[in-house]
Protein backbone atom coordinates (compact mmCIF):
# COMPACT_ATOMS: atom_id res chain seq x y z
CA UNK A 1 0.00 0.00 0.00
CA UNK A 2 1.56 3.84 -0.88
CA UNK A 3 1.44 5.27 2.57
CA UNK A 4 -0.67 8.57 0.33
CA UNK A 5 -3.57 6.48 -0.56
CA UNK A 6 -4.57 5.61 3.00
CA UNK A 7 -8.34 7.47 3.17
CA UNK A 8 -9.03 10.30 5.26
CA UNK A 9 -10.43 9.09 8.70
CA UNK A 10 -13.95 10.15 8.83
CA UNK A 11 -14.39 8.36 12.33
CA UNK A 12 -11.23 10.59 13.57
CA UNK A 13 -12.88 13.85 12.08
CA UNK A 14 -15.61 13.05 14.30
CA UNK A 15 -14.34 11.74 17.65
CA UNK A 16 -10.39 12.20 17.72
CA UNK A 17 -9.33 14.27 20.67
CA UNK A 18 -12.41 13.95 22.85
CA UNK A 19 -12.26 13.23 26.20
CA UNK A 20 -14.04 10.28 27.14
CA UNK A 21 -16.21 11.66 29.55
CA UNK A 22 -17.36 15.41 29.14
CA UNK A 23 -18.11 18.08 32.35
CA UNK A 24 -22.24 17.28 32.59
CA UNK A 25 -22.60 14.62 30.17
CA UNK A 26 -22.76 16.90 27.02
CA UNK A 27 -22.23 15.33 23.90
CA UNK A 28 -21.16 18.84 22.53
CA UNK A 29 -17.51 20.09 23.65
CA UNK A 30 -18.01 22.92 25.92
CA UNK A 31 -16.65 26.00 24.98
CA UNK A 32 -14.22 27.04 27.69
CA UNK A 33 -14.80 31.05 27.65
CA UNK A 34 -11.96 31.59 30.19
CA UNK A 35 -8.86 33.67 30.15
CA UNK A 36 -6.87 31.57 32.97
CA UNK A 37 -7.84 28.90 35.65
CA UNK A 38 -7.63 28.25 39.34
CA UNK A 39 -5.72 26.75 41.96
CA UNK A 40 -7.09 25.16 45.16
CA UNK A 41 -4.36 26.25 47.03
CA UNK A 42 -0.80 27.18 47.29
CA UNK A 43 0.41 23.55 47.42
CA UNK A 44 -2.18 22.42 44.72
CA UNK A 45 0.02 25.43 42.85
CA UNK A 46 3.56 24.14 43.61
CA UNK A 47 2.57 20.96 43.13
CA UNK A 48 1.47 22.03 39.20
CA UNK A 49 4.56 24.30 38.81
CA UNK A 50 6.37 21.25 39.64
CA UNK A 51 5.41 19.62 36.74
CA UNK A 52 3.78 16.71 39.42
CA UNK A 53 -0.16 17.26 38.91
CA UNK A 54 -2.00 14.24 38.34
CA UNK A 55 -3.80 16.00 35.43
CA UNK A 56 -0.98 15.90 32.33
CA UNK A 57 -3.26 18.42 30.64
CA UNK A 58 -4.07 21.16 33.57
CA UNK A 59 -4.23 24.57 32.07
CA UNK A 60 -2.85 27.55 33.60
CA UNK A 61 -3.26 30.89 31.80
CA UNK A 62 -5.39 31.30 28.25
CA UNK A 63 -1.99 32.41 26.09
CA UNK A 64 -0.69 28.60 26.60
CA UNK A 65 -3.83 26.52 26.40
CA UNK A 66 -7.23 26.12 26.45
CA UNK A 67 -8.72 22.84 26.68
CA UNK A 68 -11.31 23.74 23.95
CA UNK A 69 -8.42 24.39 21.66
CA UNK A 70 -6.34 21.48 22.69
CA UNK A 71 -9.58 19.18 21.58
CA UNK A 72 -9.29 20.86 17.93
CA UNK A 73 -5.62 20.69 17.77
CA UNK A 74 -5.27 16.53 19.10
CA UNK A 75 -8.24 15.65 16.36
CA UNK A 76 -6.25 17.42 13.76
CA UNK A 77 -3.01 15.82 14.48
CA UNK A 78 -5.06 12.83 14.36
CA UNK A 79 -6.44 13.76 10.67
CA UNK A 80 -2.65 13.97 10.09
CA UNK A 81 -1.33 11.31 11.14
CA UNK A 82 0.93 13.56 13.38
CA UNK A 83 2.73 13.25 17.37
CA UNK A 84 0.54 16.54 17.80
CA UNK A 85 -0.51 20.04 16.38
CA UNK A 86 -0.82 23.33 17.71
CA UNK A 87 -3.49 26.39 16.66
CA UNK A 88 -3.43 29.46 16.15
CA UNK A 89 -5.63 32.60 15.82
CA UNK A 90 -4.90 32.77 11.73
CA UNK A 91 -3.12 30.93 9.12
CA UNK A 92 0.04 33.74 8.57
CA UNK A 93 -0.80 33.13 12.66
CA UNK A 94 0.73 29.77 12.15
CA UNK A 95 3.10 30.82 9.39
CA UNK A 96 4.86 33.60 11.13
CA UNK A 97 5.07 31.73 14.44
CA UNK A 98 6.83 28.44 12.92
CA UNK A 99 9.49 30.86 11.13
CA UNK A 100 10.30 32.79 14.31
CA UNK A 101 10.47 29.62 16.23
CA UNK A 102 12.81 27.70 13.86
CA UNK A 103 15.31 30.71 12.43
CA UNK A 104 17.54 33.34 13.52
CA UNK A 105 19.77 35.90 12.12
CA UNK A 106 21.79 34.39 10.07
CA UNK A 107 20.22 31.65 8.91
CA UNK A 108 18.79 30.92 5.20
CA UNK A 109 15.25 29.97 3.83
CA UNK A 110 14.32 28.78 0.13
CA UNK A 111 10.95 29.25 -1.08
CA UNK A 112 8.81 28.45 -4.18
CA UNK A 113 7.52 31.49 -5.67
CA UNK A 114 3.63 30.59 -6.11
CA UNK A 115 3.99 30.60 -2.13
CA UNK A 116 0.53 32.32 -0.65
CA UNK A 117 1.24 36.05 -1.44
CA UNK A 118 1.50 36.97 2.40
CA UNK A 119 4.54 33.73 3.00
CA UNK A 120 6.81 35.49 0.27
CA UNK A 121 6.00 38.89 1.61
CA UNK A 122 6.70 38.03 4.87
CA UNK A 123 10.36 36.11 4.47
CA UNK A 124 10.87 38.88 1.77
CA UNK A 125 10.39 41.70 4.18
CA UNK A 126 9.90 41.00 7.74
CA UNK A 127 12.71 38.32 7.89
CA UNK A 128 15.14 39.98 5.92
CA UNK A 129 14.73 42.61 8.69
CA UNK A 130 15.18 40.17 11.41
CA UNK A 131 18.75 39.44 9.30
CA UNK A 132 17.22 36.28 7.90
CA UNK A 133 17.93 35.49 4.11
CA UNK A 134 16.01 33.91 1.14
CA UNK A 135 16.08 32.17 -1.93
CA UNK A 136 12.86 32.10 -4.10
CA UNK A 137 13.06 29.22 -6.51
CA UNK A 138 10.35 28.84 -9.50
CA UNK A 139 7.19 26.88 -8.88
CA UNK A 140 7.88 23.02 -9.05
CA UNK A 141 11.56 23.28 -9.50
CA UNK A 142 13.27 20.96 -7.69
CA UNK A 143 16.87 21.36 -8.98
CA UNK A 144 16.58 25.18 -8.42
CA UNK A 145 15.70 23.62 -4.30
CA UNK A 146 18.84 21.54 -4.52
CA UNK A 147 21.25 24.06 -5.84
CA UNK A 148 19.60 27.26 -3.35
CA UNK A 149 20.18 24.86 -0.14
CA UNK A 150 22.99 26.71 1.66
CA UNK A 151 25.01 25.44 4.59
CA UNK A 152 23.67 28.18 6.63
CA UNK A 153 19.76 27.20 5.21
CA UNK A 154 17.37 25.75 7.74
CA UNK A 155 13.72 25.74 6.28
CA UNK A 156 11.87 25.21 2.81
CA UNK A 157 8.70 27.00 2.47
CA UNK A 158 6.43 24.92 0.01
CA UNK A 159 3.01 24.85 -0.81
CA UNK A 160 0.67 22.27 -2.41
CA UNK A 161 -1.64 23.02 -4.56
CA UNK A 162 -0.78 26.49 -5.16
CA UNK A 163 -3.33 29.53 -5.65
CA UNK A 164 -4.42 30.12 -8.12
CA UNK A 165 -2.65 27.60 -10.42
CA UNK A 166 -2.93 24.80 -8.61
CA UNK A 167 0.21 23.28 -9.22
CA UNK A 168 1.25 20.56 -7.20
CA UNK A 169 4.76 20.15 -5.75
CA UNK A 170 6.59 16.73 -6.22
CA UNK A 171 6.68 15.87 -2.11
CA UNK A 172 9.13 12.04 -2.98
CA UNK A 173 11.62 14.34 -4.55
CA UNK A 174 11.51 17.45 -2.31
CA UNK A 175 12.36 15.52 0.76
CA UNK A 176 14.99 13.61 -1.41
CA UNK A 177 16.70 16.62 -2.05
CA UNK A 178 16.50 18.03 1.45
CA UNK A 179 16.76 14.60 3.78
CA UNK A 180 20.27 14.91 2.24
CA UNK A 181 20.84 18.44 4.23
CA UNK A 182 19.79 17.49 8.41
CA UNK A 183 19.54 20.66 9.53
CA UNK A 184 16.99 21.78 7.04
CA UNK A 185 13.45 21.43 8.09
CA UNK A 186 10.47 21.05 5.18
CA UNK A 187 7.22 23.02 6.45
CA UNK A 188 4.34 22.49 3.81
CA UNK A 189 1.48 24.87 3.60
CA UNK A 190 -1.33 22.36 2.94
CA UNK A 191 -4.77 24.53 3.17
CA UNK A 192 -5.59 23.53 -0.51
CA UNK A 193 -5.53 20.29 -0.38
CA UNK A 194 -7.07 19.30 3.32
CA UNK A 195 -6.23 16.21 5.21
CA UNK A 196 -9.20 14.36 3.12
CA UNK A 197 -6.71 15.11 -0.03
CA UNK A 198 -3.30 14.97 1.03
CA UNK A 199 -1.35 13.71 4.42
CA UNK A 200 2.29 15.23 3.42
CA UNK A 201 4.03 14.16 6.64
CA UNK A 202 4.29 10.29 5.40
CA UNK A 203 6.47 11.55 2.42
CA UNK A 204 8.94 12.92 5.34
CA UNK A 205 7.82 16.22 5.71
CA UNK A 206 8.45 18.28 8.63
CA UNK A 207 5.56 20.27 9.47
CA UNK A 208 2.08 20.42 7.86
CA UNK A 209 -0.02 24.02 8.26
CA UNK A 210 -3.54 24.76 7.14
CA UNK A 211 -5.00 27.97 7.04
CA UNK A 212 -8.04 26.66 9.26
CA UNK A 213 -10.36 29.42 7.42
CA UNK A 214 -10.39 27.82 4.54
CA UNK A 215 -11.82 24.03 4.18
CA UNK A 216 -10.81 23.02 8.02
CA UNK A 217 -13.68 25.37 9.45
CA UNK A 218 -15.23 25.69 6.23
CA UNK A 219 -17.76 27.85 6.73
CA UNK A 220 -16.60 31.29 5.66
CA UNK A 221 -17.01 32.69 9.07
CA UNK A 222 -13.80 31.92 11.35
CA UNK A 223 -10.30 32.72 11.04
CA UNK A 224 -7.58 30.06 12.58
CA UNK A 225 -4.61 28.17 11.83
CA UNK A 226 -3.18 24.79 12.45
CA UNK A 227 0.34 22.99 12.39
CA UNK A 228 1.04 19.50 12.72
CA UNK A 229 4.21 17.36 13.08
CA UNK A 230 6.75 15.45 15.56
CA UNK A 231 6.18 16.40 19.04
CA UNK A 232 10.01 17.74 19.82
CA UNK A 233 8.58 20.33 16.99
CA UNK A 234 5.11 20.88 17.82
CA UNK A 235 6.40 21.78 21.15
CA UNK A 236 8.89 24.32 20.24
CA UNK A 237 5.71 26.04 18.48
CA UNK A 238 3.59 25.84 21.58
CA UNK A 239 6.54 27.64 23.51
CA UNK A 240 7.08 30.51 20.86
CA UNK A 241 3.12 30.65 20.87
CA UNK A 242 2.71 31.01 24.31
CA UNK A 243 5.22 34.42 23.60
CA UNK A 244 4.14 35.51 20.16
CA UNK A 245 0.40 35.42 21.97
CA UNK A 246 -0.87 34.35 18.34
CA UNK A 247 -3.25 32.31 20.36
CA UNK A 248 -6.60 30.44 19.10
CA UNK A 249 -10.16 31.92 20.85
CA UNK A 250 -11.89 29.38 22.05
CA UNK A 251 -15.24 29.88 20.74
CA UNK A 252 -13.20 30.07 17.03
CA UNK A 253 -11.85 26.71 18.14
CA UNK A 254 -15.10 25.01 18.44
CA UNK A 255 -16.22 26.41 15.37
CA UNK A 256 -13.32 24.81 13.57
CA UNK A 257 -13.83 21.67 15.44
CA UNK A 258 -17.59 21.72 14.56
CA UNK A 259 -16.32 21.95 10.79
CA UNK A 260 -14.01 19.62 10.98
CA UNK A 261 -16.70 16.74 11.82
CA UNK A 262 -18.30 17.72 8.02
CA UNK A 263 -14.67 17.84 6.05
CA UNK A 264 -14.93 14.54 4.92
CA UNK A 265 -18.56 15.34 3.57
CA UNK A 266 -17.44 18.72 2.14
CA UNK A 267 -14.08 18.07 0.70
CA UNK A 268 -15.28 14.77 -1.18
CA UNK A 269 -18.08 16.94 -2.91
CA UNK A 270 -16.38 19.90 -3.65
CA UNK A 271 -13.60 17.75 -5.47
CA UNK A 272 -16.40 15.90 -7.46
CA UNK A 273 -18.09 19.50 -8.17
CA UNK A 274 -14.66 21.04 -9.27
CA UNK A 275 -13.98 18.08 -11.06
CA UNK A 276 -17.10 18.24 -12.77
CA UNK A 277 -17.43 22.26 -13.72
CA UNK A 278 -13.17 21.80 -15.14
CA UNK A 279 -14.01 19.09 -17.64
CA UNK A 280 -17.16 21.48 -19.08
CA UNK A 281 -15.02 24.30 -18.89
CA UNK A 282 -12.09 23.10 -20.87
CA UNK A 283 -15.08 21.85 -23.33
CA UNK A 284 -16.33 25.37 -23.71
CA UNK A 285 -15.95 27.96 -26.29
CA UNK A 286 -15.50 31.12 -24.24
CA UNK A 287 -12.58 29.17 -22.23
CA UNK A 288 -9.47 29.71 -22.92
CA UNK A 289 -7.41 27.91 -20.65
CA UNK A 290 -8.26 25.63 -17.29
CA UNK A 291 -6.33 24.62 -14.52
CA UNK A 292 -7.21 21.93 -12.59
CA UNK A 293 -4.82 18.91 -11.07
CA UNK A 294 -7.26 16.26 -12.25
CA UNK A 295 -7.37 17.25 -15.65
CA UNK A 296 -4.51 15.48 -17.89
CA UNK A 297 -4.03 19.27 -19.44
CA UNK A 298 -2.87 20.42 -16.01
CA UNK A 299 0.93 20.62 -15.74
CA UNK A 300 1.09 18.91 -12.42
CA UNK A 301 -1.39 15.66 -13.39
CA UNK A 302 1.04 12.84 -13.08
CA UNK A 303 2.13 14.09 -9.42
CA UNK A 304 -1.32 14.88 -8.08
CA UNK A 305 -2.94 11.90 -10.01
CA UNK A 306 0.22 9.14 -7.57
CA UNK A 307 0.63 11.54 -4.50
CA UNK A 308 -3.13 12.93 -3.73
CA UNK A 309 -6.70 11.92 -3.16
CA UNK A 310 -8.44 14.57 -5.06
CA UNK A 311 -7.90 17.53 -7.05
CA UNK A 312 -9.84 19.89 -4.69
CA UNK A 313 -12.20 22.61 -5.07
CA UNK A 314 -10.59 25.02 -6.40
CA UNK A 315 -10.71 25.62 -10.15
CA UNK A 316 -9.01 28.69 -12.64
CA UNK A 317 -9.55 29.19 -15.54
CA UNK A 318 -8.79 32.00 -18.25
CA UNK A 319 -11.99 33.85 -20.39
CA UNK A 320 -11.66 34.64 -24.37
CA UNK A 321 -12.08 38.24 -24.95
CA UNK A 322 -9.80 39.55 -22.01
CA UNK A 323 -9.86 41.46 -18.47
CA UNK A 324 -13.42 42.83 -19.47
CA UNK A 325 -15.05 39.88 -20.81
CA UNK A 326 -13.83 37.60 -17.44
CA UNK A 327 -15.92 40.57 -15.45
CA UNK A 328 -18.99 40.01 -17.22
CA UNK A 329 -18.67 36.11 -16.23
CA UNK A 330 -18.14 37.23 -12.69
CA UNK A 331 -21.12 39.71 -13.11
CA UNK A 332 -23.59 37.28 -14.41
CA UNK A 333 -23.04 34.70 -11.94
CA UNK A 334 -25.97 34.27 -9.08
CA UNK A 335 -25.06 31.46 -7.29
CA UNK A 336 -21.35 32.22 -6.61
CA UNK A 337 -20.50 35.52 -4.67
CA UNK A 338 -17.35 37.69 -5.41
CA UNK A 339 -15.11 37.29 -2.38
CA UNK A 340 -11.59 36.76 -1.45
CA UNK A 341 -11.31 33.61 0.41
CA UNK A 342 -11.95 29.66 -0.42
CA UNK A 343 -12.70 26.20 0.79
CA UNK A 344 -16.57 27.26 2.65
CA UNK A 345 -19.82 25.81 2.05
CA UNK A 346 -20.53 28.42 0.00
CA UNK A 347 -19.12 29.10 -3.83
CA UNK A 348 -16.99 32.05 -4.30
CA UNK A 349 -15.56 33.79 -7.18
CA UNK A 350 -12.53 36.46 -8.40
CA UNK A 351 -10.99 37.73 -10.31
CA UNK A 352 -6.84 37.61 -9.16
CA UNK A 353 -6.36 40.81 -11.13
CA UNK A 354 -8.99 43.14 -9.15
CA UNK A 355 -8.30 41.37 -5.73
CA UNK A 356 -4.85 39.85 -4.70
CA UNK A 357 -3.11 41.44 -7.57
CA UNK A 358 -5.46 44.99 -7.55
CA UNK A 359 -2.07 47.50 -7.23
CA UNK A 360 -0.03 45.55 -10.87
CA UNK A 361 -0.20 46.93 -13.93
CA UNK A 362 -0.20 45.06 -16.93
CA UNK A 363 3.51 44.08 -16.98
CA UNK A 364 3.68 43.96 -13.73
CA UNK A 365 0.86 41.37 -13.62
CA UNK A 366 2.80 39.81 -16.71
CA UNK A 367 5.74 39.57 -15.03
CA UNK A 368 4.13 37.27 -11.88
CA UNK A 369 2.16 35.39 -14.52
CA UNK A 370 -1.18 36.33 -13.97
CA UNK A 371 -3.72 36.06 -16.81
CA UNK A 372 -5.53 39.58 -16.74
CA UNK A 373 -8.52 37.23 -17.72
CA UNK A 374 -8.43 34.43 -15.18
CA UNK A 375 -11.03 33.47 -12.67
CA UNK A 376 -10.61 31.28 -9.43
CA UNK A 377 -13.42 29.79 -8.58
CA UNK A 378 -13.86 28.19 -4.97
CA UNK A 379 -17.22 25.33 -5.82
CA UNK A 380 -18.97 24.85 -2.39
CA UNK A 381 -21.80 22.52 -1.02
CA UNK A 382 -24.16 23.62 -3.48
CA UNK A 383 -25.71 21.17 -5.46
CA UNK A 384 -22.95 20.67 -8.34
CA UNK A 385 -25.29 20.95 -11.23
CA UNK A 386 -26.51 24.05 -9.84
CA UNK A 387 -22.67 25.13 -9.31
CA UNK A 388 -22.09 24.29 -12.90
CA UNK A 389 -25.00 25.70 -14.30
CA UNK A 390 -24.21 29.17 -12.43
CA UNK A 391 -20.83 29.47 -13.91
CA UNK A 392 -22.50 28.03 -17.63
CA UNK A 393 -24.87 30.33 -17.86
CA UNK A 394 -23.08 33.37 -16.86
CA UNK A 395 -20.34 32.37 -19.51
CA UNK A 396 -23.22 33.40 -21.99
CA UNK A 397 -22.24 37.07 -21.46
CA UNK A 398 -18.15 36.78 -21.75
C1 LIG B 1 -5.67 31.95 3.24
C2 LIG B 1 -4.35 31.28 3.16
C3 LIG B 1 -3.34 31.55 4.09
C4 LIG B 1 -3.50 32.55 5.18
O1 LIG B 1 -4.47 32.14 6.08
P1 LIG B 1 -5.29 33.20 7.01
O2 LIG B 1 -6.12 32.29 7.85
O3 LIG B 1 -6.08 34.07 6.09
O4 LIG B 1 -4.27 33.96 7.77
C5 LIG B 1 -2.14 30.86 3.96
N1 LIG B 1 -1.94 29.98 2.97
C6 LIG B 1 -2.88 29.71 2.05
C7 LIG B 1 -2.61 28.73 0.98
C8 LIG B 1 -4.12 30.34 2.12
O5 LIG B 1 -5.05 30.08 1.19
Amino acid sequence: MTPTKKNANSTDAVHAGTESRRAHNTLAPSIAQTATFTFENTADLVQYMRGEDSDPEREEYGRYSNPTVRELEKRLAALEHADDAVAFSSGMAAITTAAFALLKAGEHVVLFNDCYRRTRQFVRKTLSDFGVTHTTVPAGDIDALAAAIRPETRLVITESPTNPYLFCVDLERVVAVTKAHRRVKVMIDSTFATPVNYNPLRFGVDLVVHSATKYLGGHNDVLGGLIAGPSHLTSLLHETRGVLGAVLDPHAAFLIGRGLKTLNLRVRQQNDTAQRLATYLENHPKVERVFYPQLESHPSHEVCRSQMRGGGGVVSFIVKGGVDAASRVVDGCKIAKIAASLGGVETLIEQPRYMSFFELDDAQLAEVGIDPALIRLSVGIEDADDVIGDILSALEFA
